[in-house]
């Protein structure tokens, strides 16, 4: 047990002591008094437990205007450690748990001399309301004997026969990707009616129709889906069509209600009787729903930006956007240009240099590029990673440290992470660079991660095809594609690049697009732009928001939720969500704290 010399104290004793104060100020509702325990520099990022939103505040004043808002509803109590404390520079670590008056919760918690420096505080289950886990799991098999036994396989069947028909599902999620699919997953255990749409054939399709080289590009520890670890002969980087296969077999198991083939035409709500009217094909069936609560799981990476150009009608040649790309095979030998220098472009790029493709990839704006393996030893290895397992961080443990972070100071623990990468690999980038390609590390120097966050955008892992642009293999010309002729590309600066195919590898629009298409542009408007932080980065414009988003939280729309993201995302985030569902379902009520505020429209 780790002792303060100073004082005596252990850290236990310190953290049990800072527990029951902040208790006792919470049983006093006293927010002021619980303001005091923490740092003048401090962080409080609440998912759900306290605000019913995913919500950070700051400093003192921050966390006492949370406290007058929620303290009284919230009822916090039974603050205790989970396990033994830490202390490391400064900084005692604890991981705690405490129960509200609907819910139990988990946390952690960083002290300093001062105070609480960052406390995290996440709902995880719903009081009456279990998922039926463990000791609690389903019997499965009805013992007896039993005239009117009714089969999991008929009460099953006759489940989907009802759904939509005779009874309305309490939730429609529209996109069935790995997003919905988790979603899915989380509302079946906690007994949320619901149904996911997606208009490809089968559950997986997302993936499968994607350029044939793609392998994820995140390792499998990141990757995990809800209830369910990849087996442990599951490879590093998952190729597309066995994720695929992965995602199917999962929505089945897990018992997902999951409508194929079925493309949501559009979605209005009534502010009267609080319903939702979805319109749905069902493979060549119109069918109208009626749910509370609409989810858009349709995908950030979902929406093509295609730059519209002149010209384009008249090029001879083929053009499509990466999203649409086969793969090489008919490529052999054809003039390929990649407009965008972003992981989809190096990733095309490389599997047509492979099949002897003559290719070009026009870079309009700086990219930052981090190889693959120096990403997973240096950026995700203390986390996500066999070592980390070994280390007893589990991908539970993982998901809770990254989110123990405020995104307010993540940036500065991310910056000696790329400055150690960009020496490591220090000669990589000078080859880099003398090929003319214009590297960046992020406004901060804070890489990858970041930029993900902020903006979704700007950057590439490298699994190889960097090395084909640095050694001229892949031909690269720096400029703006001003319009098409019947044969090539035009630049800005008359420069004309010979095409046979012209593959737009220019990213995707920001997902209240969706909401645009589904609904209509005036909720679009009310809802504004989805994803980013407010850094006042590129692309991220200010003001500062605390979390990304309208992403997983109540929106400026009553009843619209946008969930999404990366595995790891969709895996962590899908429970806060569905908490939050399964909480309105149930009448319990949900006072919401920040609600999100709209600054931008796109
Ligand atoms: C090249 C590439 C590589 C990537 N690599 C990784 C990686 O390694 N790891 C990772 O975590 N992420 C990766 N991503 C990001 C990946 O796209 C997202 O993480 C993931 O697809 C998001 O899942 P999702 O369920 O949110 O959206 P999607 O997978 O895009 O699913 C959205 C679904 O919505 C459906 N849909 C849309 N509109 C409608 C409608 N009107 N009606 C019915 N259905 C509709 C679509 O059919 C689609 O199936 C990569 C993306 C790309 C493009």
């Amino acid at each position: 047990m780790t002792q303060t010399l100073e004082t005596g104290t252990t850290t236990q004793e310190r953290v049990d002591a800072w527990l029951a104060d902040f208790e006792a100020a919470l049983a006093a509702r006293d927010a002021e008094r619980a303001a005091g325990l923490f740092a003048t520099t401090s962080f409080w990022r609440d998912l759900v437990a306290f605000t019913w939103n995913l919500t950070t505040v700051e400093n003192r004043d921050g966390v006492a205007d949370l406290l007058r808002a929620t303290m009284e509803s919230t009822d916090a109590r039974n603050f205790h450690t989970t396990e033994e404390p830490t202390e490391a520079d400064g900084v005692v670590d604890a991981w705690i748990g405490f129960e509200t008056a609907v819910g139990r919760a988990r946390g952690h918690l960083r002290l300093t001399d001062e105070g609480a420096w960052t406390l995290l505080t996440t709902l995880y289950e719903l009081k009456g309301h279990e998922e039926p886990l463990g000791e609690a799991r389903p019997m499965g098999a009805e013992h007896g004997a039993n005239r009117n036994r009714v089969t999991w396989a008929e009460a099953r069947r006759a489940e989907s026969e009802e759904l939509g028909r005779t009874r309305e599902p309490y939730v429609v999620v529209v996109g069935g990707g790995q997003g919905g699919i988790a979603l899915g997953a989380r509302l079946r255990q906690l007994g949320v009616s619901h149904v996911v749409v997606d208009r490809y054939d089968r559950p997986g399709d997302q993936w499968r129709s994607r350029y044939k080289s793609l392998c994820l590009h995140d390792p499998v520890w990141y990757d995990h889906l809800p209830y369910l670890d990849f087996p442990k002969n599951w490879p590093v980087f998952a190729p597309k069509d066995k994720i695929a296969d992965w995602l199917e077999f999962y929505t089945k198991v897990m018992e997902v209600t999951y409508w194929s083939k079925t493309t949501c035409r559009s979605a209005t709500f009534d502010d009267s009787t609080k319903e939702w009217t979805v319109v749905l094909d069902r493979d060549g069936e119109e069918i109208t729903l009626h749910p509370r609560q609409l989810v858009l799981a349709t995908g950030m990476s979902g929406k093509p930006n295609v730059p519209e150009l002149p010209g384009q009608d008249v090029f001879r040649g083929e053009q499509h956007h990466s999203s649409q790309h086969p793969g090489p095979d008919a490529y052999k030998g054809k003039k390929v240009v990649v407009v965008g220098s972003n992981n989809s472009a190096f990733d095309i790029c490389g599997a047509l240099w492979e099949v002897g493709a003559d290719v070009t990839m026009v870079q309009r704006s700086s990219t930052h590029i981090v190889k693959s393996d120096s990403l997973m030893d240096l950026g995700l290895g203390d986390l996500y990673s066999e070592r980390a397992v070994a280390a007893g961080v589990t991908t539970q443990k993982a998901d809770m440290i990254f989110a123990s972070l405020p995104y307010r100071i993540m940036h500065t623990f991310q910056q000696p992470v790329y400055a150690a990468i960009k020496e490591r690999d220090r000669e990589f980038y000078d080859r880099l660079e003398a090929a003319g390609f214009q590297h960046d590390w992020g406004d901060d120097d804070s890489g990858l991660f970041m930029k993900y966050l902020r903006r979704g955008s700007g950057y590439y892992i490298d699994v190889g095809a960097a090395d084909l642009v640095a050694n001229g293999d892949v031909r690269l010309v720096q400029g703006q594609v001003v319009s098409l002729s019947e044969t090539a590309v035009q630049l800005k600066d008359g420069t004309e690049l010979e095409a046979d195919l012209v593959v737009y590898a220019t990213g995707y629009g920001s997902m209240n697009g969706w909401a645009a298409d589904l609904i209509s542009q005036e909720v679009a408007d009310k809802v504004g732009k989805v994803w980013g932080l407010g850094s006042g980065t590129t692309k991220d414009p200010g003001p500062w928001e605390g979390e990304q988003r309208n992403m997983w939280k109540p929106t400026q729309q009553e009843a619209l939720w946008f969930h999404g993201g990366n595995l790891h995302q969709s895996r962590h985030y899908s429970l806060y969500l569905a908490l939050q569902l399964k909480a309105r379902q149930e009448g319990i009520p949900t006072p919401v704290y920040g609600l999100q505020e709209v600054h931008h429209l796109r």
